[in-house]
């Protein structure tokens, strides 16, 4: 763990947290400052400073614990659906670089809290990114 990261700090138990789950892995706790109620956070125990540094391992055990945490609080809170959303890189909105994901519990009432304006592509251009990606894969 990262002595300077308070996600390391809070996910190893250092740091006291309200804690939802937590195994060998990973420890899923209240947001401080929920978009909902009930906003909730995955932080593996092992830093990580995203999706593109997260070990293969753990990541393929980041959507089960996801599945499990949303079934959960869809009971235990009543709330008609959730978000999972996982921010990588300042220019994303990540401000913690420490990989996490936000469960964002959805009762139906807020405003749209994930949106985007749609916009457009030409074909030439969708050309281009699909070439351009493929070649990096
Ligand atoms: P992101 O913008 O994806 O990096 O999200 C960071 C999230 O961490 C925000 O939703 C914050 O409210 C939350 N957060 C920051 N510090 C703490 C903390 N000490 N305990 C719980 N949640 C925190
Ligand atoms: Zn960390």
């Amino acid at each position: 763990m990262k002595e300077d990261c308070i996600f390391c700090r809070i996910a190893n138990g250092q740091i006291p947290s309200a804690t939802l789950y937590e195994d060998e892995n990973f420890r899923v706790i209240l947001d401080l400052g929920p978009a909902s109620r009930g906003h909730a956070l995955i932080l593996p125990k092992e830093h990580y400073q995203n999706l593109l540094e997260l070990d293969d391992t753990l990541a393929a055990g980041v959507i089960p614990l996801a599945k499990k945490m949303g079934a959960a609080m869809s009971k235990a809170l009543g709330c008609a659906g959730f978000n999972l959303v996982q921010n990588n890189g300042e220019a994303a909105g990540q401000t913690v670089p420490h990989f996490h994901v936000h469960i964002i519990p959805r009762y139906g009432e807020e405003p749209r809290i994930v949106t985007w304006n749609p916009g457009k592509a030409s074909q030439d251009e969708m050309d281009q990114i699909v070439e351009a990606v493929r070649a990096e894969l």
